[in-house]
């Protein structure tokens, strides 16, 4: 037999070998092998079976061996694969090595133990002479004998105090055999659930429950492809419905992929599922899959399930690529994350992998969340992705209305940017009096440099691409990172005359300050990249919080993420305007998603929650739209604002980034290249650019980028790349495609 091979050696081919008879049988397409290739053995992964038409068989080489017994990659995620090389512009080689983890490549040790069990019953009469003869063979055998299953050696020998040479002759008689399996080493055994006590009885389903349970069993029964879109409100119980589904996937026989954005920020989701999954008839386990897995870890999670003999696999982004036989659901919670997008080579979105995965499997693909992303939304005006909607919190719970602090007016009162008002000191204070707890978010994604007006709120912007311009101190100027339009920054307010343009957005450190300012005696906690750098630490101060041993906590949206703390009636957010007004046309989407994840925190005991929002822009439809949770109405008025501009949902956006040690070569090879696309595929992209990046010089490096709108990727990415290869002519340059990119940073 021939096959074709792709060598995970750095370079995007097939080659084609020989089996040897004694691997024969033993190869099938999805195999991890190893074989002669560069004058040493390299791993591969088999393809294709079958000679190519035109090679002379017998210069083949044979494969060297087989890693193990059963296929990496499932037929499926090896067509993925080569799906994602294709629209993510990048070798399979690279793709299969994102999916196949380093442990199993390397096939690390595997981790056995050794256990005993009775293999020949003897008559009672038997063992007491053997009692007399040798107390310590009998004292094993009777042991032995009273157990149901097989019982690790070296505890039993050591609780029984009995010595290797009795075991040996027991062994030997036929009497007890031994038999080994591997251990396995499962992450979170500890029930570490950031101290929360998880439910595992499913709950009775209130009747949109149920309603949605419903269709997606139907569509699980019909066992054909398709995509549900679960919205549903902060707190209305979409967990329950995952779980349901789950239940019915596992029931048929199938298998689970359960997505969620960060499984260390969400290990309350993981703990529950556990739980539940394990009451759940036969008592499934669960492989938990994330990147701070020890390599044993990784190593037996990734066998439990291609083996078969776990069929649920929960974990973060890398999870969707789990070798889980015979998949019939994949689950993305919280589908909207930017998380679930690589921000390195290959650049792949967690769940638009999902959705092709689910698809390859001719399986059911749900998606969930309470702000789902405009992509999923449209996909559901267009038909292509069915709508399930839960728009009540359990018990009938009131959504906390979210109230919105103007701090132009609090700004003239305090005399500077204010970090703390008046509105939200006091809600603090009231806090403190009866013993419950507060949140305060402050949103650094990125820090903002846009010009925003600390009297009118006017903020500067792009007048040809709808996002707002970047202050560039260096040399005072604005830019758009879109489309490269620059101009002078100007000393006052555009509209109002006013001088206090320059704004920048606060950091949680000075937040910190003003509240142990005006709340001295409260236990105050800071939770942020720089504060939670030793391991577990995260884990700690939520357990601390939820144990109500802190008093107010204060983070980035980090904190924001599918926790429950029925104690917290309070959530301010000290600042929206970072995040609204960041030179991204997503930034609406993002502070509107911000607000109401944010507003979801608050209010889930039986107290109703109070949600305040500071900002300088009170007016702008973010903010509006979030104050009652209004998903329809932000997402019909930000889609007419993105159809009106083509940008996406309605079109993808690809960004090509140029790097290089020579400003002005870099430049000109930029400028050049954009150039050539326009001539060459300029009736199917249209270019933005080319302009400096945001961040103009990294590490020596210049940046420049240039921007595609198309409504065909999978079309014009392997035009892109082939123009690529012929215009490569200065090789200190480097460049990187970004497909679908989730922030324009
Ligand atoms: P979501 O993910 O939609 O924000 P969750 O799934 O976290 O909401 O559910 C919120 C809370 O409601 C959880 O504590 C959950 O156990 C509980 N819950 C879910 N469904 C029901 C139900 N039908 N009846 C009572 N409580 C429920
Ligand atoms: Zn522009």
């Amino acid at each position: 037999m021939i096959v074709g091979v792709h060598p995970l050696a750095g370079f995007d081919k097939v080659l084609h070998y020989r089996v040897p008879p004694a691997l024969a049988g033993a190869v099938e397409v999805g195999s991890l092998v190893r074989m002669p290739i560069l004058g040493g053995v390299r791993l591969g992964l088999v393809g294709e079976l079958g000679p190519p038409a035109d090679f002379p068989v017998e210069r083949l080489k044979a494969l060297t061996d087989v890693v193990y017994p059963f296929p990496a990659l499932t037929p499926e995620l090896l067509q993925l694969a080569r799906w994602m090389a294709r629209y993510y512009a990048c070798g399979v080689d690279a793709i299969i090595e994102t999916m196949i983890p380093a442990a199993v490549r390397r096939g690390a040790a595997v981790k056995q133990e050794r256990l005993l069990a009775v293999a020949r019953p003897l008559p009672e009469a038997d063992v007491e002479r053997l009692a007399a003869r040798a107390p310590q063979q009998a004292r094993l055998y009777r042991f032995l004998a009273e157990q149901m299953r097989p019982q690790p050696k070296g505890l039993v020998l050591r609780r029984l105090r009995v010595g290797p040479s009795s075991v040996a002759a027991l062994l030997r008689d036929g009497v007890l055999r031994e038999e080994s399996v591997r251990v396995e080493r499962i992450a979170y055994a500890d029930g570490h659930a950031g101290g929360e006590l998880v439910a595992a009885q499913p709950h009775a389903l209130n009747p949109e429950q149920q309603s949605a349970v419903d269709q997606l069993s139907k569509d699980l029964g019909a066992g054909a492809f398709s995509v549900s879109l679960l919205l549903g409100v902060t707190g209305s119980g979409k967990t329950e419905v995952y779980l349901r589904a789950i239940d019915e996937a596992l029931r048929a026989g199938g298998g689970v992929v359960f997505l969620v954005p960060e499984v260390a920020l969400t290990p309350q989701t993981v703990a529950r599922l556990r739980s539940r999954l394990e009451a759940i008839a036969g008592g499934e386990r669960c492989v938990v899959w994330h990147s701070h897995l020890s390599e044993g870890e990784r190593l037996d999670g990734w066998l439990a399930l291609a083996t078969g003999e776990a069929r649920v696999v929960v974990g973060a982004r890398s999870a969707v690529f789990a070798p889980v036989r015979n998949l019939r659901l994949v689950v993305v919670d919280e589908e909207h994350e930017p998380a679930y997008k690589q921000d390195e080579t290959p650049r792949y979105h967690g769940r638009d992998v999902a959705v092709m995965r689910a698809k390859l499997a001719g399986a059911l693909c749900l998606l969930g969340s309470a702000t789902p992303s405009l992509e999923s939304f449209t996909n559901v005006e267009a038909g292509k992705y069915r709508l399930l909607q839960l728009t009540q919190r359990v018990d009938a719970r009131q959504l906390p209305y979210i109230d919105v602090v103007d701090l132009r007016i609090e700004a003239a009162k305090q005399r500077g940017q204010p970090a703390l008002s008046g509105k939200l000191v006091r809600a603090l204070h009231a806090r403190l009096e009866r013993r419950e707890q507060t949140i305060l978010f402050i949103n650094r994604r990125g820090y903002s440099s846009s010009l925003l007006c600390r009297q009118c709120g006017h903020v500067e912007g792009c007048p040809h691409c709808s996002i707002a311009m970047t202050f560039h101190r260096t040399d005072d100027t604005l830019r758009c990172h879109l489309c490269g339009h620059q101009r002078a920054a100007p000393a006052a307010c555009p509209q109002c005359r006013a001088p206090d343009i320059r704004w920048r957005g606060l950091g949680t450190q000075r937040v910190e300050e003003a509240v142990r300012r005006v709340a001295p005696r409260a236990r105050v906690e800071r939770m942020d990249t720089d504060t939670m750098v030793r391991k577990n630490r995260f884990r700690e101060v939520l357990a601390e919080f939820r144990a109500g041993r802190i008093d107010i906590l204060i983070g980035t949206q980090m904190i924001g993420k599918g926790l429950d703390f029925p104690n917290v009636t309070l959530v301010g957010l000290v600042d929206a305007d970072i995040s609204m007004h960041v030179p991204d046309f997503r930034a609406n989407e993002r502070t509107f998603q911000l607000l109401v994840q944010v507003a979801g925190r608050a209010g889930r005991g039986d107290r109703a929650g109070e949600v305040i929002v500071q900002t300088f822009t009170p007016q702008s439809e973010a903010i509006q739209f979030s104050r009652r949770a209004d998903f329809a109405g932000f997402a019909a008025a930000e889609l007419k604002l993105r159809r009106d501009f083509r940008y996406p949902p309605y079109r993808h956006l690809i960004q090509h980034l140029f790097r290089g040690p020579n400003a002005d070569k870099l430049r000109f090879y930029a400028e050049q290249w954009a150039r050539l696309v326009e001539r060459e595929l300029g009736d199917r992209v249209e270019l933005r650019g080319p302009s400096a990046a945001p961040i103009e010089k990294i590490k020596d490096e210049y940046r420049w980028q240039l921007w595609y709108f198309t409504s065909a990727v999978s079309r014009v990415v392997p035009e892109l790349e082939r123009l690529r290869s012929a215009f490569a002519w200065a090789d200190d340059i480097t460049q990187v495609l970004d497909v679908d990119p989730v922030s324009l940073g």
